[in-house]
């Protein structure tokens, strides 16, 4: 245990980091283990955010921990360009298997999210020879430089920071809560080919099967179908941002699973190493081989660390169950948050748990759609962890509590922390 409180280390910190990159919680973590955090005032919480849909396997999995503790007494980097090693081909096998389809699929190892969805932007430009990519209103896919162009919203990812990359068109997410159909969006999109861009211009069209930082809202079936029959039609790349959504967190191993469709690019980052830094792109070999060699890389891509550990959460996924487990989750949290909403019906307007344990629920005031409730939505997260409970927001609205739990959390500790979350809602409803 260290003497520096938290009070002690958020002073340092705000004198020491620059504002940019702020937290949620002035909670200095001393350790971690499963679902279950320790600060350095001894205080306890229960884990609901696991890192941002990172520690899947809980923190400090031990089979993972193991994984990388043998790793690291052999050697910790050569760089996979220069000498590589055969954890990285065994996991570009087993991720080629993993991702949907039955297409022959290849890999390439990167570092993080924003850099698995840069490269699927270059992949997919050296594989058709077009410029254009398109984007949804809502979607967030990285803060470097083209990542941030195809995220849609401003605040706070895109303010000061312009000019954005070219040839990045934002069409509309289709999200039935807020009045937008599957109709409307495809409408949209065939707009666009009619004003901004011919559809043979394009090289690819990116989408999160489910929202994240967006707000936790899931593609419609058939949305994700017309998408996937639109680059068919068009030469189109068909890119899932699968960063959030990925890694057996929403009741599939894949999200995109749930339209039944092969995506022709997917990117992997956060659950598939448990914490380690390490992502993915996994796709079409065809389309994957288009980028001539040395065009894709990184000092740090692939990391023999990141691999160990990726190698074993893929083992423990497998063994304890976990996709079959983060549907029960979203069972378990759908109908107790079903139940808070009986009870505050004009405050919780809506609740999103049909994709595993990737569950949200959205703030409103009057239980109108458009009447965001920002206030509540920060009161909650702030009297949540002074309660011992870390939950993280998210939504274009800043209006949405979203729930990421570990796969490997109990039951019994996602009560615990549900309990918490009626009885902070009752006491600032109460307000
Ligand atoms: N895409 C999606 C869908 C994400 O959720 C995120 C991270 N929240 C990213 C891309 C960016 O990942 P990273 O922060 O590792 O660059």
């Amino acid at each position: 245990m260290t003497n520096v409180s938290n009070e002690q280390w958020q002073v340092r910190k705000n004198a020491a980091f620059a504002r940019g990159q702020g937290n949620m919680a002035p909670v200095y973590i001393d350790h971690a283990k499963n679902a279950e955090m320790w600060d350095v005032d001894g205080n306890r919480y229960i884990d609901f955010g696991t890192g941002i849909a990172v520690c899947s396997t809980g923190h400090a999995n031990p089979k993972v921990t193991a994984a990388v503790q043998q790793q690291l007494q052999r050697f910790s980097h050569t760089c996979v360009m220069v000498t590589p090693y055969g954890s990285a081909v065994e996991l570009a096998e087993k991720l080629n298997e993993l991702v949907p389809g039955n297409t022959p699929k290849k890999t390439i190892f990167v570092t993080t999210g924003a850099e698995a969805v840069e490269n699927c932007v270059k992949i997919a430009r050296a594989h058709t020879g077009r410029r254009g990519v398109i984007a949804f209103n809502g979607g967030f896919h990285g803060r470097t430089m083209l990542a941030m162009g195809l995220t849609g919203k401003i605040t706070p990812y895109k303010n000061l920071f312009g000019p954005f990359p070219a040839e990045i068109y934002h069409a509309p997410y289709p999200v039935k809560y807020h009045g937008v159909s599957v109709e409307d969006s495809l409408k949209a999109l065939e707009m666009l080919f009619k004003v901004d861009i011919a559809p043979s211009d394009v090289a690819a069209i990116i989408v999160e099967p489910v929202q994240g930082e967006g707000g936790f809202y899931p593609a419609p079936n058939d949305f994700m179908q017309a998408l996937r029959a639109m680059c068919d039609e068009f030469g189109i790349v068909l890119i899932a941002d699968e960063i959030q959504t990925g890694f057996g967190r929403t009741g599939k191993f894949f999200c995109s699973e749930y339209a039944d469709i092969e995506p022709d690019l997917i990117t992997v980052a956060k659950g598939v190493a448990g914490g380690f830094p390490l992502s993915a792109v996994v796709g079409k070999a065809e389309i994957m081989d288009a980028p001539l060699p040395g065009g894709l890389g990184g000092t740090y891509a692939g990391s023999p660390i990141g691999c160990a550990a990726a190698l074993a959460v893929i083992d423990v996924i497998a063994e304890e169950n976990l996709v079959e487990r983060s549907v029960q989750i979203g069972t378990l949290f759908g109908d107790r948050l079903a139940a808070l909403q009986r009870q505050f019906p004009d405050a919780i307007g809506d609740i999103r748990a049909s994709r595993g344990a990737m569950i949200a629920m959205e703030l409103v005031k009057n239980g109108d759609a458009e009447q965001a409730d920002v206030e509540l939505t920060k009161a909650l997260v702030t009297l949540a962890y002074q309660r011992g409970l870390i939950l993280l927001s998210c939504g274009t609205r800043g209006n949405v509590i979203r729930f990421l739990p570990a796969l490997t959390i109990s039951d019994e500790l996602i009560n615990e922390g549900l309990d918490i979350v009626s009885d902070c809602f009752k006491e600032l409803a109460a307000r």
